[in-house]
């Protein structure tokens, strides 16, 4: 690999424009209303007399489109993430907005038109769709479950006053919520995500006061948000079932996801199977932080903290040998990134927080943004950003409609590098506070990216049929304590008030059965890389196979045609394999120094 000179600095977005109020940006928002204007012009196309071939034709310009607006909406908002509080980017990106959803509503002829056609003609013209196949596949996938013109139309009506509606009160109702912490002596009265990072204080009793107080504020209105949720799943089903006949309340999901219902069942059900590998953590977990019984509240406890801190150079060095180790190619593609400066670590106030990667379009270098601070986590975050952008570019032959993967796969190559970066790092043989802190976060967040999830959509499937059964809001608040008890066994001490904790999971509401996706594609990368481990090299070929096809297939197909078997159980058990070794390797690091911070 080629050494480069990486400094913590601000990116380059030069690729995109010169600037918010250079020429270049105006001439690029004139180009835009040509083209959409010339994209308008070929409404008069949409006839019977449509070829395939002139099918093609509109999807080509369409995509191009696609790509102008990208860019455009791509550098206001790139702009806006490195200063969120420079009043230009700010006014550019409301502006971007609006521009989105102006091109989306002047395209909607082609996409409603298309959505209409009768199956004989769509089937027709799909042969010479070429990459645009699946995109296209796509926005008919429900067809079979679209009703006539007027009762859609019904439906669309009565939703803004209906379910949308109860969603928006269920927000403006607990959005208002506050909620009262004593910290230090000191009464603090928090929102709630502010309430919710003393789930992570050293301090148990701090931890246990902020669950304590969100599940109390949260019970208090038992029954008026119960009500909402059980209305909002009364409509579900009479929309969905009674209406549109699908054969079950999760299968609506599974469809926007393109998975088939049995294989999302196969998930749920392995992931039930093998809960005890979690409860084994938390016994461990107890054992270090010097307790006999975990509370529920104290599931996330921070234990330890490695103070390791790795230079940007050092953590490139780490990251990109991590992947040259797997594939060279791999490193290669995510040299770009940085190479290009395409990268931000930089920490700076106004900056954006969290981490990102983004696609722009199939010809450019993905941008990723983060606030590198040196720890442990920041370098997995690297790893994990970077291995966004290789997929990207992995799929870059695709058309900018196709390049995307589709939502069951859009974490594979990101989670992927993770796993390659931490275990280069095990390998190296790290402090042990570094080995400690690295397999203690894998453990927390698979725990709460694909047992905790998995749960819920256990409970969301239960509390569906018990609903239509005739159950009472406080029926379900047992309910939801029962999936509790099932997920942690006797690992952990639960109490009541955990009865009230379904009431503050806004995705029960607002987007039924959504939660499972994250555990899908948690649990696929875990098991591609178990596969990995067992396989070696032959693996490798299969795998890149996989983030070529972007979104250019449903992502079943994807897999299929690597090779891969999501039907079979084994498949996902292995999955947890990979969980196991972890954890195995948390057993051995032996007892707790008594200088650590427990509780
Ligand atoms: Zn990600």
């Amino acid at each position: 690999m080629p050494k480069v000179d990486y400094r913590l600095e601000r990116w380059s977005l030069d690729d995109l424009s010169p600037g918010l109020e250079s020429d270049e940006y105006r001439d690029a928002r004139q180009a835009i209303d040509q083209t959409l204007q010339a994209f308008e012009g070929q409404r008069a196309r949409l006839t019977d007399d449509l070829t395939p071939q002139g099918l093609f034709e509109i999807l080509q310009a369409f995509d191009g489109l696609q790509r102008q607006v990208s860019r455009y909406v791509g550098f206001a908002y790139l702009r806006f993430a490195e200063d969120t509080q420079d009043p230009a980017a700010q006014t550019m990106r409301g502006r971007a907005d609006q521009l989105g959803a102006e091109v989306g509503n002047r395209t909607l002829f082609f996409t409603l038109w298309w959505k209409a056609l009768s199956e004989a003609t769509a089937e027709a013209l799909l042969t010479g769709a070429g990459d645009y196949r699946q995109w296209l596949l796509n926005l008919r996938r429900e067809a079979p479950f679209t009703l006539s013109e007027p009762e859609e139309r019904v439906i669309n009506l009565k939703d803004v006053t209906g379910r949308r509606a109860i969603v928006a009160l269920y927000e403006s109702l607990t959005n208002r919520y506050t909620f009262r912490l004593k910290v230090d002596g000191q009464g603090l009265e928090l929102t709630r995500g502010e309430a919710e990072t003393y789930r992570y204080d050293p301090r148990p009793e701090v931890r246990a006061a902020s669950y304590q107080e969100i599940l109390r504020v949260y019970a208090a209105d038992e029954r008026v948000l119960g009500q909402l949720y059980q209305s909002l799943v009364r409509d579900w089903r009479n929309e969905n079932i009674e209406l549109r006949r699908f054969a079950s309340p999760i299968a609506v999901r599974n469809l926007g996801n393109d998975l088939p219902d049995d294989i999302v069942e196969t998930l749920l059900d392995v992931c039930r199977e093998k809960a005890a590998i979690f409860q084994r953590f938390f016994r461990l977990k107890a054992h270090w932080l010097g307790v006999d019984r975990l509370r529920r509240y104290d599931i996330y406890a921070p234990i330890g903290e490695a103070h390791a801190t790795f230079a940007l150079e050092a953590a490139v060095g780490e990251v990109l040998g991590a992947f040259d180790a797997f594939e060279p190619q791999v490193a290669h593609l995510a040299q770009k990134v940085l190479d290009q400066r395409h990268y931000d670590g930089e920490v700076r106030r106004g900056k954006q927080s969290g981490a990102f990667c983004a696609t722009i379009e199939p010809g450019l270098t993905p941008w990723v943004l983060q606030s590198y601070q040196g720890r442990p986590r920041d370098i997995a975050t690297l790893a994990h950003e970077l291995g966004h952008a290789v997929h990207s570019l992995l799929a870059s032959g695709h058309s900018a409609l196709t390049q995307d993967a589709t939502l069951p796969l859009a974490e594979t190559a990101s989670t992927f590098g993770e796993m390659l970066l931490i275990d280069r790092l095990l390998a190296s043989d790290p402090t042990p506070e570094v080995r400690q802190a690295l397999l203690f976060r894998q453990m927390d967040d698979n725990y709460a990216t694909v047992m905790r999830q998995a749960y819920f959509a256990v409970f969301e499937q239960q509390a569906h049929q018990r609903i239509h059964d005739g159950a009472q809001v406080e029926a379900l608040s047992d309910l939801y304590l029962e999936t509790l008890r099932e997920q942690f066994g006797e690992s952990v001490e639960l109490s009541d008030d955990f009865r009230a904790e379904w009431l503050a999971i806004p995705h029960f509401y607002h987007t039924p059965f959504y939660v499972y996706a994250y555990a899908f594609g948690q649990l696929l990368v875990l098991a591609l890389y178990q596969q990995y481990r067992d396989q070696g090299p032959g693996f490798i070929p299969r795998y890149l196979e996989i983030l070529r096809a972007g979104g250019s297939d449903s992502p079943i197909g994807v897999l299929e045609k690597a090779g891969i078997d999501v039907r079979a159980r084994e498949f996902w058990e292995k999955g947890f394999g990979v969980l196991e070794r972890a954890l195995e390797e948390l057993e051995q690091l032996g007892a707790p120094s008594r200088s650590r911070r427990g509780g």
